[in-house]
């Protein structure tokens, strides 16, 4: 999501799941003292979502998969700095961001000239740049 932006989703929609129902943006709030508002800044979001992580799975190691292959006892992993093991049981939750979709009337229309939204971070100053490259084109 662009930075800035709110979520869309309300205050009681966007409590992260748990089995005790216990980690939810209220506890949050009052555990940290962090001040969130409604609708809910993505910033304050994300801060939710590592504090979640710390609380449930505090050994999360940042690397990225890059073959899963199944054998007879389990998954063989091989992780993009070449280390491989193997793991009884998998899950799988990469996301969507491998998904986006460009319609192919934008083929033959460079990437830089007709982007997908997912590539913004920031919105206004790019809004700003690429209103400028209009007027002088
Ligand atoms: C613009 C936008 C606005 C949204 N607004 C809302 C909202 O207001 N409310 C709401 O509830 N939802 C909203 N959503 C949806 C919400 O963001 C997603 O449903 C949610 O993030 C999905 O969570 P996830 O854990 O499945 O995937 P993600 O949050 O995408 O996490 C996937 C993770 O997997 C990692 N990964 C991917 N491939 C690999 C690999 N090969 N090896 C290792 N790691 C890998 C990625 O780095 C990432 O950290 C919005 C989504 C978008 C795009």
């Amino acid at each position: 999501m662009p930075a800035g932006m709110f979520l869309r989703s309300s205050w009681g929609a966007s409590h992260i799941a748990d089995p005790s129902g216990k980690l939810t943006l209220d506890t949050y709030r009052l555990s940290t003292g962090n001040y969130l508002s409604a609708p809910i800044p993505l910033k304050k979001f994300v801060d939710y979502g590592r504090w979640y992580q710390r609380q449930v799975v505090p050994d999360v190691e940042k690397r990225s998969v890059t073959d899963v292959e199944a054998g007879k006892h389990g998954f063989q992993l091989t992780l993009a700095d070449g280390e491989t093991f193997t793991s009884r049981r998998l899950i799988i939750a990469a996301g969507i961001d491998r998904f986006l979709w460009r319609p192919v009337e934008f083929d033959a229309v460079s990437p830089e000239l007709a982007s997908h939204s997912s590539e913004h971070r920031e919105l206004g100053l790019e809004g700003e740049w690429q209103w400028n490259r209009t007027v002088h084109c």
